[in-house]
């Protein structure tokens, strides 16, 4: 499996976000349980420049920025799935509100900024100073008022995407070995090291995990 550079622009449906921003994206989606090849549609990206929208003053100028529909999630689900949303986006480093009428007179859409915790170094001034609101506890809107969703701990998205490790199954130099999570991952380091991936991806014993290891290190062996 190959990524492109993280920080390379990749542009879809005229929507331009970095590699690592379209990925984090994905991976929120799917840890809430929303299918982003179903219902993930970025509204505004990032590195807009002159071209960004008004409400949205220079957030969305530089890197690390973008605007999530939400109309488009299942109907009888839409105000928990908006807040669960939140809460993956935030979870991986994310400075993320559900916006609408009530929450910055918008229409209603995710607004995220994906900072230096989760690794977007380019951000404008305005999406710096929305971070700087989120780590202060504020809504990132001009009122400076408080923050209105849940804080969950945040952990820096780590790209390539890492794929989840419970044990059972890794590869060993080609071949099949059973042993724990922990142990699995320090087994991996060194070998993912010497095949030069980089950042250290986590494998599984599911068969996204192995194909994942079939890609990276080639076919697999019984021990
Ligand atoms: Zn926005």
């Amino acid at each position: 499996m190959t990524y492109p550079p993280a920080g390379q622009r990749v542009t879809r449906n005229g929507i331009t976000l970095t590699a690592r921003m379209w990925a984090y994206l994905e991976a929120s989606y799917t840890a809430a349980g929303i299918d982003p090849d179903a219902f993930l549609v970025v509204t505004q990206g990032s590195f807009r420049g002159d071209d960004a929208a008004e409400a949205s003053g220079s957030t969305h100028d530089k890197g690390g920025a973008a605007d999530l529909r939400t109309w488009n999630l299942p109907p009888s689900t839409q105000a928990d799935l908006c807040e669960v949303l939140v809460v993956e986006l935030r979870r991986r480093g994310g400075a993320a509100w559900f916006r609408d009428e009530d929450h910055g007179g918008m229409e209603p859409h995710v607004h995220v900024i994906l900072g230096p915790v989760g690794s977007e170094a380019d951000l404008s001034s305005g999406a710096q100073s929305q971070v700087h609101d989120y780590e202060a506890g504020r809504n990132g809107l001009s009122n400076k008022g408080s923050d209105y969703h849940p804080r969950p701990t945040q952990t820096p998205f780590a790209y390539p995407p890492l794929v989840e490790l419970e044990g059972a199954y890794l590869v060993d130099a080609g071949r099949i070995v059973d042993v724990s999570g922990s142990q699995a991952n320090e087994l991996l380091e060194p070998l993912n090291a010497s095949k030069g991936v980089a950042p250290m991806p986590y494998f599984q014993g599911s068969k996204p995990g192995f194909d994942a290891i079939v890609a990276a290190f080639g076919p697999i062996v019984d021990s």
